[in-house]
């Protein structure tokens, strides 16, 4: 792969720049999910124990340039501290004055960078600012990399870059997953609108050999055949667009899976009473909430065809059972394909994520992407700058 990881970098004795994401959810000053801090522990550790000085650099929230005391990373310290079992000196925003003075094997943390306005203008006097700090710059924050900020992109090109253990995990399943994989490729594509997921349809179509689409987007590559789908969620000047994908496919020899069969209901909430029909078969007064068995077990046997499954977006109402049920079953069958070492799995996606951790499916998974819009900006084949500054 074209960047470098820690492996090719000398860390001892360097003061080593490492761009994270600890952008946690904060409920009265307590951080209430500390997930994405455990996370940037391998790198920060293994700088560490080679003999590097750790100066960490992230943001908080959307401060857009300005100092907002309720956005300030000190109250993240204690978190940062508890998962690393280090002390981590904070540093505001007079960053030079306490950096010179710690020891190597110490952690520092600099104020939240969105505080700076050049920060999100991928300002070069600040990425110069924030480079003169360090001898090295690691970024561990795919999360971050959609965006060319001053601390994902200008600033790789200032000093000797490399992805950090995170940031390299995350490329390579994702390679793995849609750059070079092994094929057959399934990707599996759900969740509520087509307008939104344009692009990476398009993409996936190109580059997988099946396509499975599901959930509400279903609805309108239905409507796009002509079938009624009553009271569904569905985006009917979406319709053309739908056909043009489902031409393109035709093209490039992808096949397409749409529902064969749906569950309908006349209410959309837990519990609904509802039944199974053909998916040109839905009431005029219902709507379509998840795909039926018939499709799920298609789907399965698409599975089992596969080396590679990619997945975004739920293939039904996911949040109100028992319309999370084809989604389970998917994804149970994806994960067993993948204990058995039968299948790579990648997913990502909001609402994703939270169905597979749900559902019990995602420890199986072979990678579970948590990094939001940079996962589908990668999926719609976009260039990420802040992947593209590690490369040059
Ligand atoms: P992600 O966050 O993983 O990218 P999306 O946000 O695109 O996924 O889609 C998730 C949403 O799609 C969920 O809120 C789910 O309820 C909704 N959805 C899925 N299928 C249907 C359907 N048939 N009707 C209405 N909403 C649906
Ligand atoms: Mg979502």
């Amino acid at each position: 792969m074209g960047w470098k990881t820690l492996d090719d970098m000398d860390v001892d004795g360097k003061t080593v720049l490492i761009r994270v994401d600890i952008n946690v959810p904060l409920e009265d000053a307590q951080v209430t999910d500390d997930t994405r801090i455990k996370r940037i522990v391998p790198t920060v550790h293994e700088v560490l124990e080679r003999g590097g000085k750790a100066v960490l650099m992230a943001h908080f929230g959307r401060p857009k340039g300005q100092v907002v005391p309720e956005m300030s990373l000190a109250q993240i310290v204690p978190a940062v501290e508890k998962c690393l079992a280090r002390a981590v000196h904070f540093i505001d925003g007079n960053y030079a004055a306490t950096l010179g003075q710690l020891e190597p094997g110490s952690v520092a943390l600099l104020e939240n960078l969105r505080f700076n306005p050049g920060e999100e203008k991928n300002d070069a006097g600040f990425a110069q600012r924030l480079a003169s700090l360090g001898d090295l710059y690691v970024n561990d924050a795919f999360s971050a990399a959609h965006r060319a900020h001053a601390s994902t992109e200008a600033i790789a090109r200032l000093l000797p870059s490399c992805a950090g253990r995170l940031m390299q995990a995350e490329l390579s399943a994702l390679e793995s997953a849609l750059g070079a994989p092994k094929r057959p490729v399934v990707a599996v594509v759900g969740g509520a609108k087509v307008s939104t997921k344009l692009e990476l349809l398009s993409n996936l179509v190109e580059k997988t050999d099946h396509l499975v689409i599901g959930g509400g987007m279903a609805n309108t590559f239905l409507a796009a055949q002509g079938i009624d789908v009553g009271k569904s969620l569905a985006e009917h000047d979406m319709t053309d667009t739908a056909s043009e994908i489902v031409q393109k496919a035709k093209s490039v020899s992808c096949t397409i899976h749409l529902p064969s069969d749906v569950v309908v209901a006349r209410d959309f909430k837990a519990g609904a009473a509802n039944e199974t029909v053909a998916a040109d078969a839905c009431p005029a007064d219902a709507m379509i909430l998840d795909a039926g068995p018939a499709t799920v077990a298609r789907l399965e046997s698409v599975f089992e065809t596969c080396e590679t499954l990619i997945w975004n977006g739920p293939l039904g109402a996911f949040e109100i059972p028992p319309f999370d049920a084809a989604t389970n079953a998917a994804a149970a069958k994806a994960a067993k394909l993948t204990t058995a070492g039968k299948l790579i799995s990648v997913a990502g996606g909001g609402d994703t994520v939270a169905a597979l951790n749900v559902s019990g499916a995602a420890d199986a998974f072979t990678y579970i992407s948590t990094a939001g819009g940079a996962f589908l900006e990668w999926m719609e084949g976009k260039t990420l700058p802040g992947v593209a500054a590690l490369e040059s």
